[in-house]
């Protein structure tokens, strides 16, 4: 038995047989919608059910409850916007004609949106409020001002998926890493996002968390990501060495997380709480300030959102950690909570520091990150 879906049902919107066939016959008289890449892996994440309990994107009254409260309209936990921006002039088309095609930037026709209402939102008080900040500098924020001037909220179903240009075997829906977590007979399951290569303080926390559970999930986002990230085929390319060599192959899972990185901090953390429910983990390890970006967020901001929701509202257990490192003393990882000794016996190394020393062909300490990893981001950063 795997933990329930947010809101109790796996929700699937990917049309097959008849029913695929009609929404692509008549999809060539509606009205047509160009989504971007974010817009379309948020499309594939609600019809996979990666989204669960969403089933569209966001009308007014979810918009603005999730907004103002970080709940549905029906009070269900959800703490980030799924939206699809409109201009005014296609707002008029899609008034008149009740739903729309959505195509992909190539012109591949990814599904419909039944268009149950358009509205306007201030951009202001999103950001205020998702983002705890207005400065166009976070490129959270950034994204959301650049978004339009309406929103439009409906149900969608999809016909095609965009296929993966990298990794195909890595996409795996809701439905099938649950049917995988329950085959290798694990009932709990610790979620690890990340969007970095995985350094030691990195492992050491996923393999705390696996001390308590059955398996580990290793769900890295490989949506977009902002320009001075590590591209996501550099950094599998990291995860599968370091699985190869330091991971017990029996008790680790590796599949991709398509979703865009929002960079907003606690209110992400929330959110990938929730999707790594519904793709069938019951536990999600947050560390230090995740999903974070420049100084935006306090360091522990991300573990004390969770202390709004109550453990049943959520459904999956968050497991919180500290700021980690590794101790020359201990001879060991640890954090402020385990390991008595000052700063200067702990090897930290800032990512500026880190991105310099790769560059210039130098291994950060072992301490630090794996050889074999460092190896591949020296390849990356010396652009062979
Ligand atoms: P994200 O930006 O999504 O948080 P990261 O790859 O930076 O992605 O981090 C992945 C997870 O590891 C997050 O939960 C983050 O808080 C945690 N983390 C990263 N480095 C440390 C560290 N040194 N100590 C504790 N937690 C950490």
């Amino acid at each position: 038995m795997t933990i329930k879906p947010h809101g109790g049902v796996l929700i699937n919107r990917i049309l097959t047989g008849t029913e695929r066939e009609k929404v692509i016959a008549r999809a060539d008289s509606l009205p047509r919608l160009v989504l971007d890449n974010w817009e379309v892996s948020d499309l594939e994440l609600i019809a996979n059910g990666a989204y669960s309990p969403l089933t569209g994107f966001m009308k007014k009254d979810d918009y603005e409850h999730v907004v103002n409260h970080m709940r549905l309209a029906d009070g269900t936990v959800w703490s980030l916007p799924i939206v699809l921006g409109v201009t005014p002039e296609e707002a008029e088309d899609l008034k008149a004609a009740g739903e729309a095609a959505l195509y992909s930037e190539e012109g591949l026709l990814l599904g419909i949106i039944k268009v149950e209402e358009i509205f306007g939102y201030n951009k202001d008080l999103e950001a205020e409020k998702v983002f705890l900040t207005k400065d166009e500098a976070h490129p959270g924020v950034k994204r959301l001002y650049q978004r339009d001037s309406l929103l439009v909220g409906g149900q969608i179903s999809l016909v095609n998926r965009v296929k993966p240009k990298l990794f195909p075997e890595m996409y795996l829906d809701p439905a099938e890493t649950r049917r995988i977590f329950t085959e290798k007979g694990w009932r709990r399951v610790v979620a690890f996002q990340t969007r970095n290569p995985i350094h030691r303080a990195h492992e050491y926390l996923q393999k705390c968390a696996l001390e308590i559970c059955d398996g580990l999930f290793l769900n890295p986002l490989v949506g977009e990501t902002k320009e001075d990230d590590i591209p996501a085929a550099v950094r599998v390319e990291c995860y599968n060495v370091l699985l190869d060599k330091y991971y017990p192959a029996e008790r680790t899972f590796m599949s991709a997380f398509p979703a865009a990185m929002r960079y907003a901090g606690p209110r992400e953390a929330v959110f990938h709480a929730i999707v790594r429910k519904n793709y069938g983990a019951t536990h999600f390890i947050v560390g230090r300030d995740h999903a974070g970006v420049g100084n935006y967020y306090g360091t522990y901001d991300a573990q004390l959102i969770f202390d709004n929701f109550t453990p049943a509202e959520l459904g999956i257990t968050p497991l919180f950690f500290e700021h980690t490192f590794y101790c020359k003393v201990c001879g060991g990882m640890g954090s402020s909570k385990t390991c008595p000794h000052d700063k200067e016996h702990h090897v930290f190394l800032s990512g500026t520091k880190v991105r310099e020393m790769l560059a210039a062909g130098q291994t950060p300490p072992e301490e630090f990150t794996r050889k074999e990893v460092a190896e591949v981001l020296i390849r990356y950063y010396q652009g062979s």
